[in-house]
C-alpha cells in the first residue's frame, strides 16, 4: 500500500531549494518514484528541476546549491505509471496570465468530465494530468479575478483529494480541500515560512510548527509573514484515518494528534479487544512497531523484534516466478530464530492489503520454530478501495473484500486473527467519526462516486 505523493513550499531571505531538498527527503516515505522542485529565479519565471527515483537519486546531477530563488516549491512523487521526469511534478504551465506550478498530494475524482470540458474549450493539453487541468482552470479565471478568487472557482470545478503547494508567478501557496482529506502543515523558519505535508519536513528544518492549513483554506506564505485566505467550509471533514495508522511518519503530528502515541494506542484498543495468551509480542518491522508496544503495554506480554528488516533493499524488478516473490520476502525480512523459536507469538502490523506478505511471515514464524502464531491488526478489515490517491483501487486485490475473518484467518494461516473494531479505531485517533475518512472500511465515502455509497459531501454549488 502507497501513499501518492508528498509536497513542500518555501519563502525565505535565502535561496530555498536545499531546504526543498532537505523537506523533500524528509517526506520520502509518501512517494519514491520521481522527485521535482520549481523555483521562481532570477530570470522572473519559474523554473523546475526534477529527476526519476529517490530525492537524492533524482538530483544526482543537479547542482541544489546552484537553484537560486528565494520561493519555491517540491514534490515526491508516488505513480506506478511515471518513465520520465517530464511527468513528474512541479507541473509548470506558462499561461497568458503568468507561471502557474502546482505540487499535489491527491486524486481529483472527476478529472476525466473536467479535461474533456477544457479540451472542447480549446486547451492544448501535454501531459493531459489532472494538475494540468487544476493549472488551466486556474489561468481560465485569472483572466477575470484575482488569485484567491480563481482559486475558489477551480475549487468549485474539482472534486476529490487535493493538498497543494502552489507557485503563480513569485506568490508561493499551500492549498487543502474542503474535506482535509490529504494533510497540510504550516511551519516558521528563522528567515521564512514553509508548508508541507507533515510535520517532519518542517522538523528537519529546525522550522516551528504553526498549525495545520485547515480544511478549504488557501495560505500565501512569504519570507515575512502568512496570510490565511478561509475559502470553503464543510461541516464535516474526511481526514484520512490511514494516515494515523500508516501512511505518515510515526514521528509526525497530525491535525493535532501524535501519530506515534494514535498508534500505540490503538496497540492498547486491539490488546483488550483481542487478548490472547502468548509469550511474545513481535512487530512487524517498521509499520506494526507503534502497535506492538501498545499492544505489549496493555496485555503485559513483552515485546521482541522477532523479524528483522533488511533495510538495503531497494526497489526491485517484477518478480516473474512464485518462486522468486517467496525469496523476496526472505530478502526484506527475517525471523531470528533464538527469539521466536518455541514461542507463541502475537505478530502485529498495521493493516492487510492481499494478505500474501502477512502469510509468508506466518509462514516463515513458523518456519523459524514459532509454536503458534496469532495474528493482530491495527487497522480495520479493508473491504472496498481507495478513490483518493492510495493504491488499492479494485475489491479483488483486497483479502477481506467477501471472506469474514475465519476465512481470512485460514487463508493467512495464522492460529488466531483479531482486527481493531472501527469504533475502537475511531477512539484511539480522538476525533468524530464523522470527521474521518473510513471509505475502505465501510465502503461508503465523503465524496460522491459513481456506484459507491455516499457518506456526505455538500453540493460544490453552494459555494458562490
Ligand atoms: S478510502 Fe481509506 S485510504 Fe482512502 S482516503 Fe479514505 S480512509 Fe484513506
Amino acid at each position: 500500500m502507497r501513499e501518492k505523493c508528498g509536497i513542500a513550499a518555501a519563502a525565505a531571505k535565502v535561496d530555498v531549494a536545499p531546504y526543498l531538498y532537505f523537506s523533500l527527503n524528509a517526506l520520502q516515505h509518501r512517494g519514491q518514484e520521481a522527485a521535482g522542485i520549481g523555483v521562481y529565479d532570477d530570470s522572473e519565471q519559474i523554473k523546475c528541476y526534477k529527476g526519476l527515483g529517490l530525492v537524492n537519486e533524482a538530483f544526482k546531477d543537479i547542482d541544489i546549491n546552484g537553484i537560486k530563488g528565494k520561493r519555491g516549491i517540491g514534490h515526491t512523487y508516488y505513480s506506478v505509471k511515471i518513465s520520465s521526469p517530464y511527468n513528474a511534478q512541479p507541473t509548470l504551465v506558462h499561461t497568458s496570465a503568468g507561471d502557474i506550478a502546482l505540487a499535489h498530494n491527491g486524486i481529483i475524482t472527476n478529472s476525466g468530465e473536467l479535461k474533456e470540458r477544457l479540451l472542447k474549450e480549446g486547451h492544448n493539453f501535454s501531459m493531459g494530468s489532472e494538475e494540468e487541468s487544476m493549472a488551466f482552470l486556474l489561468s481560465d479565471y485569472l483572466k477575470t479575478k484575482n488569485f484567491e478568487k480563481a482559486i475558489k472557482s477551480m475549487m468549485r470545478n474539482i472534486q476529490g483529494s487535493y493538498s497543494l503547494a502552489i507557485m503563480f508567478n513569485n506568490r508561493v501557496f499551500g492549498l487543502r480541500d474542503p474535506l482535509g482529506i490529504k494533510p497540510l502543515c504550516l511551519g516558521k523558519m528563522d528567515n521564512g515560512y514553509v508548508i508541507a505535508s507533515e510535520t517532519v519536513a518542517l522538523d528537519v528544518l529546525g522550522a516551528e510548527l504553526i498549525r495545520d492549513v485547515k480544511p478549504g483554506e488557501l495560505i500565501e506564505i512569504t519570507e515575512d509573514e502568512y496570510i490565511s485566505y478561509p475559502l470553503m467550509e464543510e461541516k464535516n471533514k474526511a481526514h484520512c484515518f490511514f494516515e494515523y495508522v500508516y501512511f505518515a511518519r510515526a514521528d509526525s503530528i497530525i491535525d493535532g494528534k501524535d501519530v506515534y502515541m494514535t498508534r500505540k494506542k490503538i496497540g492498547e484498543r486491539l490488546a483488550v479487544e483481542h487478548p490472547v495468551d502468548a509469550d511474545l509480542v513481535v512487530p512487524v518491522p517498521d509499520s506494526g512497531r507503534a502497535h506492538a508496544y501498545g499492544y505489549s503495554e496493555k496485555s503485559g506480554i513483552p515485546i521482541a523484534e522477532g523479524l528483522m528488516k533488511n533495510r538495503y533493499v531497494g526497489r526491485t524488478f517484477i518478480m516473474p516466478t512464485q518462486d522468486l516473490r517467496q525469496k523476496y520476502i526472505l530478502l526484506k525480512t527475517n525471523p531470528i530464530r533464538s527469539i521466536v523459536d518455541g514461542k507463541r507469538i502475537v505478530l502485529v502490523d498495521d493493516s492487510i492489503v492481499r494478505g500474501t506478505t502477512m502469510r509468508q511471515m506466518v509462514d516463515l514464524l513458523r518456519s523459524r520454530g514459532a509454536k503458534e502464531v496469532h495474528v493482530r491488526i491495527g487497522s480495520p478489515p479493508i473491504i472496498a478501495p481507495c478513490y483518493f490517491g492510495i493504491d488499492m483501487t479494485t475489491r479483488e486485490q483486497l483479502i477481506a473484500h467477501g471472506s469474514d475473518v475465519e476465512e481470512i484467518r485460514e487463508k493467512i494461516h495464522a492460529d488466531s486473527l483479531g482486527y481493531i473494531s472501527i469504533d475502537g479505531m475511531v477512539e484511539a485517533i480522538g476525533m468524530e467519526r464523522d470527521d474521518l475518512c473510513l471509505g475502505c472500511v465501510t465502503g461508503e465515502y465523503p465524496i460522491k462516486l459513481e456506484g459507491e455509497r455516499e457518506r456526505f459531501q455538500e453540493n460544490l454549488e453552494k459555494w458562490e
